[in-house]
């Protein structure tokens, strides 16, 4: 069995859905007797902290009550994120578990994380005698963040299939197999009417919070970007990335190098990413600054159509009539524009 310690630390394992079951909690109970006030309490505060601070927070967990209230805060942190009903929220929420979540795993023995591992299905060696850890390289592909450069096929060794990382990496592997697990549950579930009214002030509070936020981003013009002229491919994309999904490194230097050609500042393109629930600033500008050539020597060229396919960032089921007419999707987007100009 285990501890109750570890899991009001890792609330999303199994084990813990088996101790609320075992203890015969039912949601009812917890949404509404005021033994769980402290939990409900923790719950809003796991949501405002994702939203605000990208962490659900840390807590005092020495005693058996602080345990089980923040192991019970983490349904119902679910709960109000799936009512709040965004997909700005629910990816920012979703984010703000799996990195409050790597924090802690970092410091836990390998032996730990890879039972962690087996609850995601990842495919994971571990010798007992180097204490070498390797991935098999499907689940790395997977789950690794390979939109950043260290992370890319390319910089790691690949044996029998395997590729080998470090404590840290498997961590940071389990970090994105749960931001995706709990995306996903969000996306599965429907408000259910008793938390809506339990929660109905910290949930429309939250809401207009969002909204703002929206608001703040959407006021400041982005050039003469036209989002609705967008080829297909280059809307997927932007919208993958706003959404906070992982998008391939392909991907954004397609993205990249296509706005930096319709003249978009770097500044106007990182605005258009940092709508993303997990932007970086710093990082992504570096990216942003090396495709351009603000901080290398070249200026790259957005792939072509051709390219986009090899590449499988060309998304062949969505194509219109005027992408079977066109090699590049800047013409695409040149030839838009032109359908549109009013006839004199
Ligand atoms: S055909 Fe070209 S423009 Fe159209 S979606 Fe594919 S890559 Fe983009």
């Amino acid at each position: 069995m285990v501890e109750l310690s570890l899991l009001s630390k890792y609330p999303f394992l199994n084990a813990s859905k088996e101790y609320i079951k075992d203890n015969n909690l039912s949601i009812q109970e917890i949404l509404d007797d005021p033994l769980y006030e402290r939990a409900r309490i923790i719950g809003v505060e796991r949501v405002d902290n994702a939203f605000s601070k990208r962490d659900v927070g840390e807590r005092s967990l020495v005693t058996d009550s602080d345990q089980i209230m923040e192991l019970l805060s983490y349904p119902i942190a679910r709960m109000i994120a799936v009512c709040i009903d965004d997909i700005f929220f629910k990816r920012r929420y979703a984010l703000g578990e799996a990195i409050h979540a790597y924090r802690n795993l970092i410091n836990e023995s390998p032996l730990f994380l890879i039972n962690i591992t087996n609850e995601f299905k990842i495919n994971i060696k571990f010798d007992k005698d180097t204490h070498k850890i390797s991935i098999y390289f499907v689940d790395y592909l997977h789950h690794a963040p390979t939109r950043y450069k260290e992370w890319k096929m390319i910089n790691r060794g690949m044996k029998n299939g395997y590729i080998q990382i470090s404590h840290k990496d498997l961590a940071r592997i389990i970090q994105e197999a749960l931001r995706t697990r709990i995306n996903n549950e969000l996306d599965e579930r429907k408000c259910s009417k008793s938390v809506y009214e339990t929660f109905s002030s910290d949930i429309k509070r939250i809401q207009n919070s969002v909204m703002l936020h929206r608001k703040n981003i959407e006021a400041a013009p982005i050039g003469k970007l036209d989002n609705k002229k967008l080829p297909p491919c280059m809307k997927n994309i932007l919208a993958a990335i706003q959404a906070g999904e992982n998008v391939p490194h392909m991907g954004r230097f397609a993205l990249v190098s296509f706005l930096h050609s319709l003249r978009l500042s770097n500044n106007e393109i990182l605005k258009l990413f940092s709508t993303a629930p997990d932007y970086e600033e710093e990082r992504t500008r570096y990216q942003v600054e090396h495709i351009t050539g603000y901080s290398s020597s070249t200026a790259y060229s957005p792939p072509g159509c051709d390219k986009m396919r090899t590449y499988g960032i060309c998304p062949t089921e969505e194509i219109d009539e005027l992408c079977k007419k066109k090699r590049h999707p800047l013409s695409y987007y040149k030839a838009k524009w032109k359908q549109e100009k009013p006839k004199k």
